[in-house]
C-alpha cells in the first residue's frame, strides 16, 4: 500500500514511516519542515535498508502542490500528522494555530476527495478530553472544554473528519488520541528534536541530563497523587508508531469512523520519570520544585482496552525502555539533527 504521511519528517511521523516501511508499505512524505529536519528521513531511509522515501516540501494548505502530489503518486490512504503542537504558543498565537491545523486538514481532505482517496488516520490527542472526567479515560469519556487553542484544533479536526464520514459512507476516518509520546528508536538515529526550550517533560529531562539545561523545573508537588507531582500516561514512540500500522488494517477493512486511545494505561508521576531516567542511564537529573503550571491536571491516563480489542495493538515497551532510548538519542545527538554525525 502507498501511504501519504503528512508531517512525516517530524518526531512521531519519522518513527511511523520506519514502521510502515518495515511492514512493506510504500511511503510518500509531505512536510513543510517548519518543525523538523529532512535529515530525519535520510536516517529513516538508512534504517530501512536504503528504501527510498519520496519527499515533497510543501505546506498542506497549498492546494496546488497537494494536487500535484496526488497526481504524481497513486496514494491509497493518508496518515495526517502535520500540525503545530505547542500548547503555550497556541495560547499566544491562536490564529496561526487555527489557520495551520484546520486549513491543512480541510485542504488535504478536499484534495483526497477529488482523487477518490477516502481513508485517513488523524493524529489527535488526549487533550480533547474534558478536565472533569474520571480516570482512566476511555474513548467514551467526555470531550470538549479544551483549555487552549491547540486542544480546540484537535477537537475541531475530529469533528470535521467525523462529519465527512457521516456525509459520505465511502470515507473511513480513524482518530488516534495519543497520550504522552516519549523515547526514540533504539538505534539513536531518530528521535525528538524540539526547537528552543522544550515544553514537554521528557526532552527537558534529557536536555538537563546532557547539560543543555541546568535544572528541571517540576511544576508543583502538591497535587493529589502518590508523590504530589503530576501523573501522565507515557508511551514509547515506537509503540505509538506501531499503533498507526495497526490502524491501517482497520482503515482498509472498516467504513465510517473509529476512535482509539494510544496509551499504556499506566500513569507515572514527574518524579517517577526523573528517578527512572536516573536509574536507567546512571546520570543525575538536577531538579527543583516550582509552582504549578496553569491549566495542568493532576492525573491523566488512558484505558487502551478498545485499541487492544479492535486494533489488536498494545504497547510493549517499558518505562526503562523509554528512558534508555530517550537518553541514547540525546547523548548521540546532543544538538538534535544539527549535531555532527
Ligand atoms: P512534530 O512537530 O515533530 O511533527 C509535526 C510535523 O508537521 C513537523 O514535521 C512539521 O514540520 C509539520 N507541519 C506542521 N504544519 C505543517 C503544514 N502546514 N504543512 C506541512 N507540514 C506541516 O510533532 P509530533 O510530536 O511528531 O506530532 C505529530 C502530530 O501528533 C501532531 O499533529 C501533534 O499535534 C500530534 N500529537 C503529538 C503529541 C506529542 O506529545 N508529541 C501528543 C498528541 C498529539
Ligand atoms: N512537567 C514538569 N516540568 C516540565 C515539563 C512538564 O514538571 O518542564 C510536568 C507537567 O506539569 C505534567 C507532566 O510533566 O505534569 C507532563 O507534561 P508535558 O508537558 O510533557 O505533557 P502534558 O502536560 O501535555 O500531558
Amino acid at each position: 500500500m502507498t501511504v501519504l504521511v503528512t508531517g512525516g519528517a517530524g518526531y512521531i511521523g519519522s518513527h511511523t514511516c520506519l514502521e510502515l516501511l518495515k511492514e512493506g508499505h510504500k511511503v510518500v512524505v509531505a512536510d513543510n519542515l517548519c518543525n523538523a529536519s529532512a535529515k530525519s528521513l535520510e536516517r529513516v531511509s538508512r534504517l530501512a535498508g536504503g528504501e527510498e522515501i519520496p519527499f515533497v516540501n510543501c505546506d498542506l494548505r497549498d492546494e496546488e502542490q497537494l494536487e500535484a502530489l496526488f497526481q504524481r503518486w497513486s496514494i491509497d490512504c493518508v496518515i495526517h500528522f502535520a500540525g503545530l503542537k505547542a500548547v503555550g504558543e497556541s495560547v499566544a498565537k491562536p490564529l496561526a494555530y487555527y489557520d495551520n491545523n484546520l486549513n491543512s486538514t480541510i485542504t488535504l481532505c478536499r484534495v483526497m476527495e477529488r482523487h477518490g482517496v477516502k481513508k485517513i488516520v488523524f493524529s489527535s490527542s488526549a487533550t480533547v478530553y474534558s478536565g472533569d472526567n474520571q480516570m482512566p479515560l476511555s474513548e467514551q469519556s467526555k470531550t470538549g472544554s479544551c483549555t487552549n487553542p491547540y486542544g480546540w484544533t484537535k477537537f475541531m479536526c475530529e469533528q470535521i473528519l467525523r462529519d465527512l464520514a457521516k456525509a459520505d459512507p465511502d470515507w473511513t476516518v480513524v482518530l488516534l488520541r495519543y497520550f504522552n509520546p516519549v523515547g526514540a528508536h533504539e538505534s539513536g538515529l531518530i528521535g525528538e528534536d524540539p526547537k528552543g526550550v522544550p515544553n514537554n517533560l521528557m526532552p527537558f529531562i534529557s536536555q538537563t541530563a546532557i547539560g543543555r539545561r541546568s535544572c528541571l523545573s517540576v511544576f508543583g508537588n502538591d497535587y493529589d497523587t502518590h508523590d504530589g507531582t503530576g501523573v501522565r500516561d507515557y508511551i514509547h514512540v515506537v509503540d505509538l508508531a506501531r499503533g498507526h500500522v495497526a490502524a491501517l488494517d482497520f482503515l482498509m477493512k472498516e467504513k465510517g469512523e473509529g476512535v482509539f486511545n494510544l496509551g499504556t494505561g499506566v500513569g507515572y508521576s514527574v518524579l517517577d520519570m526523573v528517578h527512572a531516567f536516573e536509574r536507567a542511564n546512571g546520570v543525575p537529573v538536577p531538579y527543583q520544585i516550582v509552582d504549578r503550571r496553569p491549566g495542568d491536571l493532576a492525573t491523566v491516563y488512558s484505558t487502551p482496552e478498545k485499541s487492544r480489542r479492535e486494533l489488536g495493538w498494545e504497547a510493549t515497551h517499558s518505562l526503562e525502555d523509554m528512558c534508555r532510548d530517550s537518553w541514547n538519542w540525546q547523548s548521540k545527538n546532543p544538538q538534535g539533527y544539527e549535531s555532527e554525525e
